[in-house]
C-alpha cells in the first residue's frame, strides 16, 4: 500500500486532464467523460480507479466486518462505483414503524462468510451491512 502510495505521488506531476493516477495500482487510467470521472478521491487527495475502489471495499469489509454498501433492486449489492457486485441470497421485506419499510438481506461476504445487511425506507438504496458471528 506505502508503496503504491509513493509511486501514485511521485508519478503525479505527469498528470493531465485526460489521466490521473491511480494511488493504490499505480496505473495510469485515463478519465472517464461519461458516467462519473472514472475515480474517487479519498480525504488525502489521492485518486483511486474503480477497479480498486472495489479492492479497498473488499479488503476493507473483509478487515472490519462492516460496509455500507447499495442495494441494487433486491438481487444484488454495489459499492458506489458499481465495481464491487456481491448477489443477494436471500431477502425480507418487512414495516418499520418510522422509516416505513425495512428490507433485510443475506448475502456472502468477499471472505466468503455469511453476511446481513439492512436498508430503510423506499428512498435510499444505502444498506447497512455487517458480517454474521460463526
Ligand atoms: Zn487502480
Amino acid at each position: 500500500m506505502i508503496t503504491a502510495l509513493s509511486i501514485a505521488a511521485n508519478r503525479k506531476g505527469s498528470e493531465s486532464m485526460k489521466t490521473f493516477i491511480c494511488s493504490k495500482c499505480g496505473e495510469e487510467k485515463e478519465v472517464q467523460t461519461q458516467c462519473g470521472t472514472g475515480y474517487a478521491t479519498d480525504r488525502a487527495g489521492f485518486k483511486t480507479c474503480y477497479d480498486c475502489c472495489a479492492d479497498f471495499d473488499r479488503e476493507e469489509m473483509m478487515e472490519t466486518g462492516k460496509a455500507v454498501l447499495y442495494l441494487d433492486g433486491i438481487a444484488q449489492l454495489t459499492n458506489w462505483p458499481g465495481t464491487l457486485r456481491l448477489p443477494v441470497r436471500y431477502s425480507r421485506h418487512g414495516e418499520h414503524n418510522i422509516a416505513g419499510s425495512r428490507t433485510d438481506i443475506w448475502f456472502q461476504g468477499p471472505d466468503g462468510k455469511e453476511w446481513h445487511g439492512t436498508q430503510y425506507g423506499n428512498f435510499s438504496q444505502l444498506c447497512h451491512c455487517r458480517r454474521l458471528k460463526g
